[in-house]
């Protein structure tokens, strides 16, 4: 059967782009939804995007903002001032038993039928959020795994990483993946892009019967509603201003 598997990673409680990457995904033909972690955090709509997001799917994997909620005690001194103040206003919003939800979900998940493995971070010891940035970290996180494909989020840029090809600076429109090659794919974030592009980002493989392809998606949004969001709910203002720049 022909899979067509949408790749959502760092929502980050941005309603507005989840909606509008939402409305993108319909028509797509998408069989299944799989969410990197990091629904929660920075943004003005926690609760709201964690009930989208469980609508869609249940391969959802925690993020470090997710065990920061569950654990402010032990993980909040790890985050800057604009995440703390995320993680504090997330706090107030979900309920226990969200909060109890979120306690429960896996740091990464293989799913050995598609060859496929996701993490937030790093499958390098996922509990301890590292960031893949370089191509030498890409090169020693995939040694990390035995999957064709690895996915994972987190540094909120998406790029490519292959075994044999390293790393894919630009990505082509549908990138047609080698069976014989590893990737690590990152699939950007959703509700705070780093990369320069301000659009909404998430990724989509398709595995067919002889022919598995990724394509990255930019999504816009409306910017100026979740910054006015982020003002009522009396985030930090640099956390409207990083979504116009993209960084
Ligand atoms: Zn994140």
């Amino acid at each position: 059967m022909e899979l067509k598997i949408a790749i959502l990673s760092d929502i980050h409680a941005n309603r507005e782009a989840l909606t509008k990457v939402l409305k993108d995904m319909k028509g797509l033909g998408i069989t299944d939804v799989y969410c990197l972690g990091d629904v929660v955090g920075y943004g003005p709509h926690p609760k709201e995007c964690l009930a989208m997001v469980k609508n869609l799917t249940n391969t959802i994997i925690a993020g470090n903002h997710e065990q920061a909620i569950c654990n402010p005690d032990m993980n909040m001194h790890m985050l800057n001032h604009n995440a703390q103040a995320g993680v504090t206003h997330a706090l107030k919003q979900l309920s226990t038993d969200e909060v109890a939800f979120l306690s429960q979900l896996p740091s990464s998940l293989a799913l050995p039928d598609h060859n496929i493995f996701l993490v937030h971070g790093s499958p390098i010891e996922p509990k301890t959020w590292k960031y893949v940035s370089t191509e030498a970290d890409a090169k020693e996180a995939l040694a990390a795994t035995t999957a064709h494909l690895c996915f994972i989020g987190h540094t909120h840029v998406p790029v490519v990483f292959g075994s044999i090809n390293g790393l894919f600076k630009v990505l082509p429109d549908v990138l047609v993946l080698d069976p014989n090659e590893q990737y690590l794919i990152n699939v950007g974030s959703v509700g705070q892009p780093r990369d320069g592009d301000c659009r909404a980002s998430y990724g989509i493989v398709e595995i067919g019967e002889n022919i598995t392809t990724f394509t990255l998606r930019r999504v816009f949004y409306d910017i100026g509603k979740t910054e006015q969001e982020i003002q009522e709910a009396g985030l930090p203002p640099f956390l409207a201003e990083r979504l116009y720049s993209g960084s």
